[in-house]
């Protein structure tokens, strides 16, 4: 990575983190930089739509973006799974009038006002007449009156546009499909030789689905279980245990269940998230207005603020950036959001009553005991040295109101942790000793803004280096002036 941007222009001044979807509306390398210089800490790739062409070339412009700006970003490729889709539209769009029949059907010519492409076989023959359809989040409802083996007849109950390859849910029917489609497995392997940092798996249903993609990833890049699914909520616990992150995917969530279900639902997943350790994303129609209008509802900046008050580690725009009229403007507006309700004392309370205590592990101990001297002493920053992630990631589970600085020599490590929590990711060379890594620590802390001459870091380490889990050090140093001959090792240049 180039050193180019430093200085506390490169740093981020909130701990919840960004999650910003590309598409047409913001798959240009000025774009890119634009969201990012906004706040986009991760950028979400939906393999929902696009070629891999597309795809291809928006990770090769991510790329180019990060090393202009000399700072990690992760790129989170997200499987369309076993979600069911209409076809296009002859024109893009249809007005659909309430009481009207609409027909699904195998054929693949372009849609109309009476009829689309389902190309979904195994639905057609496993529908009942007065089945519920719901398509595009349940904003249109059809009902089946009758079906063949390659169509249905339905009525429009609800609804007055559908437009191209809008989601279809069909919550009274049980589909017996695996969460990986055979065109998963196709981007799985095009995204994962592509080097992207996280796979976002769709409608995970049983912790086995986690089984099998982790198998197929086989460590080249996280795993993000997006709960959408009521039978995932029944096997939670599971699930989270076997992912690397999770994400709750209100969109179909909220289709498949009942509205006045998602924010109870919403909650219980953020905090077992958080009880185990592992990053979460609140994600879908967070500043959904902000798709056509350049400041969003008052409600909806509530709803990112409640995803706040939860402790989530990063929030997500879908539509808002990929399709929206206004990308950057709701990336700021996220970042006005979340610095706002971050200082806002009411915040550290409402986080710190879902504090989780330590396991009764050395690492977890230390760790605690880190965030509590950090806080006591007013520190700059956590600073945590890692191989593999797992000591910054308990870092970032114990909430503290101070940024962790995560240094690691891999590459790959730094962009998965800018998905979690006060994690701000450095990679920095392989260090060998523990003064290697204060004289690292201070020179970053500085290079980055997130201290002055004079302030204290709290480090935590494991020693011997290189063993991973092992934390059982904690130190606390103080920076000191780089004016100041001699008070600065001379090695301690910013990494290349
Ligand atoms: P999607 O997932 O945008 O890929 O459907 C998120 C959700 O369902 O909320
Ligand atoms: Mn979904």
């Amino acid at each position: 990575m180039s050193k180019s941007l430093t200085g506390p222009r490169a740093r981020r001044y909130r701990h919840t983190k960004i999650v910003a979807t590309l598409g047409p509306a913001s798959a240009t390398p000025d774009r890119i930089r634009a969201l990012f210089e906004a706040g986009a800490d991760v950028f979400r790739l939906n393999f929902s739509h696009g070629t891999h062409a597309d795809h291809g070339a928006r990770i090769a412009m991510i790329r180019t973006s990060e090393r202009e700006m000399g700072r990690p970003i992760a790129i989170m490729a997200d499987l369309q799974g076993p979600k069911l889709r209409v076809g296009a539209f002859a024109d893009g769009a249809v007005d659909l009038m309430p009481g009207q029949s609409f027909r699904l059907d195998l054929s693949t010519t372009p849609g109309d006002a009476t009829r689309v492409h389902l190309p979904h076989p195994e639905i057609f023959s496993a529908l009942e007449p007065g089945a519920e359809l719901l398509l595009d989040d349940g904003k249109v409802r059809l009902k089946v009156l009758s079906h063949g083996a390659d169509w249905a007849e339905t009525e429009i109950l609800s609804g007055t546009r559908l437009s191209d390859r809008k989601g279809v849910n069909v919550p009274s029917v049980a589909l017996p499909v695996s969460a990986l489609t055979p065109k998963d497995r196709r981007d799985l392997t095009f995204a994962l030789d592509r080097g992207v940092d996280w796979i976002a798996l769709s409608f995970v249903q049983r912790s086995e689905d986690v089984g099998e993609a982790l198998d197929l990833i086989n460590g080249r890049a996280a795993l993000l279980s997006k709960l959408e699914k009521p039978q995932a909520i029944d096997d939670l616990e599971a699930i989270i245990a076997r992912s690397d992150g999770v994400m709750v995917a209100r969109g179909d969530l909220g289709v498949e269940m009942p509205p006045e279900d998602v924010p109870c639902i919403q909650k219980r997943i953020v905090a077992a998230a958080r009880r185990a350790g592992k990053p979460v994303i609140v994600a879908t129609q967070m500043l959904e207005s902000m798709i056509s209008a350049p400041t969003p509802t008052r409600a909806e900046a509530s709803d990112v603020a409640t995803a706040l008050f939860d402790g989530a580690d990063a929030v997500m725009l879908s539509a808002e950036t990929a399709a929206g009229a206004h990308p950057v403007a709701a990336v700021s507006m996220m970042e006005r959001i979340a610095r706002r309700i971050e200082a806002d004392p009411l915040y550290r309370s409402l986080v710190d009553a879902q504090y989780t205590e330590p396991n009764q592990t050395a690492s977890d101990a230390i760790t605690a005991a880190a965030r509590q001297v950090a806080e006591t002493l007013n520190a700059a920053a956590i600073v945590t040295y890692t191989t593999t992630g797992s000591t910054t990631q308990r870092a970032s589970r114990e909430r503290p109101a101070v940024p962790i600085l995560c240094l690691t020599a891999s590459e790959s490590v730094a962009r998965r942790m800018v998905l979690s929590y006060g994690v701000h990711a450095i990679r920095a060379p392989d260090l060998r000793t523990l003064t290697d890594m204060v004289a690292m620590a201070r020179s970053q802390a500085l290079a980055y803004g997130f201290a002055v001459p004079g302030q204290h870091l709290v480090l935590t380490a494991g020693v011997p280096f290189g063993t991973p889990g092992s934390t059982n050090i904690l130190r606390v140093v103080s920076v000191r002036d780089p004016e100041v001959p001699g008070s600065m090792d001379p090695t301690l240049a910013i990494p290349a």
